[in-house]
């Protein structure tokens, strides 16, 4: 829905632009599109989700590719206990992990398209905004979106198109807070 919201409103500006006699060049040369590899192998019973995340991903961006079983630039795996959390080792490659107790809580396939979201260069944005993905936990157990804003899917797509710097897209890990409404660590 969303995405078919913005995907309205840039046809509209689009529009816009071209009635004022505005071209709008095409961005950067139209290269094939850059195939991401997942592998779900270790990704247990969140191996649909992970499909579900790319094809998210796939359609919010115009040069991504994400594919399974190609290869292993990203893999995903289930883990119990100790929080999701994303191992970025560069633009486009690294480890994604999900904790089942977290996605007992939070809607599973945002906590898989978030931390998928690093992986493709986005840092975290806790501003409890839940038509961000990248605010996580912050926007509470309530959010459901699994859907990047448009902001956020046009970052990607700049940053694998080359017209952004990818210096700050390099090797990190993100240790998420998906905090927890029900419980306290103490
Ligand atoms: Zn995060």
């Amino acid at each position: 829905m969303t995405s078919r919201l913005n995907r309205l409103a840039v046809a509209f500006v689009a529009t816009a632009l071209a009635t004022l006699g505005v071209t709008v060049a095409n961005p950067a040369p139209a290269s094939a599109a850059m195939t991401i590899c997942y592998n779900t192998s270790q990704a247990g019973s969140y191996a649909g989700t992970a499909n579900q995340a790319a094809s998210i991903w796939n359609n919010a961006t115009s040069n991504l590719t994400l594919s399974a079983n190609c290869g292993s630039n990203l893999r995903i795996y289930q883990i119990n206990g100790g929080g999701s959390y994303a191992v970025r080792t560069s633009l486009g490659n690294g480890r994604v992990y999900i904790d089942t107790q977290q996605a007992q809580q939070y809607s599973p396939l945002r906590i898989m398209t978030h931390e998928i979201g690093h992986i493709l260069g986005l840092p975290d944005n806790y501003n409890g905004n839940c038509s961000l993905l990248m605010s996580g936990g912050s926007a509470g157990t309530s959010c459901t979106n699994p859907y990047p804003s448009t902001t956020e899917a046009n970052r990607v797509t700049n940053l694998f198109a080359g017209t952004r710097s990818t210096d700050r897209a390099s090797s990190e890990i993100f240790r998420d807070s998906w905090p927890s409404m029900l419980t306290t660590v103490g």
